[in-house]
């Protein structure tokens, strides 16, 4: 018999390059060591990004009250991560030092509720001007 494979959510639209890409990740990071910023010490450098595991409690997001999530988005990924992990990283800003998030909202809040303690980030680094810029 042919069995049916019940693919999670969304996982049918995920570009195979980047999943590709993204999957030397660095190292974990609860311990924040060497940094004090709750980053990865070992970064892995990816086109010019930095992809790496960041304490959830360490990004900051400036917009979250002014923006409310879908709660099934939210309890979809939440299932999903919890069976395949985060299979595409939230993209982070690194303004000297401190990490802020401002998209990716949805996969942050499903970590936030798993109780993970990291989460995987594509960071960018930028000055308080692109950070200005974000806010606007
Ligand atoms: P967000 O606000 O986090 O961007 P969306 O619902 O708009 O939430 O998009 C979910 C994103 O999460 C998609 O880009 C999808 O590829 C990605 N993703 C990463 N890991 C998973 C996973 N385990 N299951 C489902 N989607 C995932």
């Amino acid at each position: 018999m042919t069995g049916f494979v019940h693919l999670p959510y969304k996982l049918r639209t995920f570009p195979t390059k980047s999943l590709a890409a993204y999957k030397p990740v660095a190292c974990s990071a609860t311990s924040g060591e060497g940094t004090g910023n709750g980053a990865a010490v070992n970064f892995q450098k990816n086109r010019g990004l930095v992809i790496a595991e960041i304490a959830v409690d360490k990004i900051r997001r400036p917009l979250s009250r002014t923006r409310a999530n879908d709660p099934d988005k939210v309890k979809a990924l939440m299932e999903s991560i919890a069976q395949i992990g985060l299979q595409e990283p939230i993209d982070v800003l690194e303004v000297d030092g401190v990490y802020y998030g401002f998209s990716g909202c949805h996969r942050f809040e499903a970590h936030q509720r798993l109780g993970l303690p990291t989460i995987r980030c594509r960071i960018r680094r930028g000055t308080k001007e692109t950070l200005r810029h974000h806010m606007r």
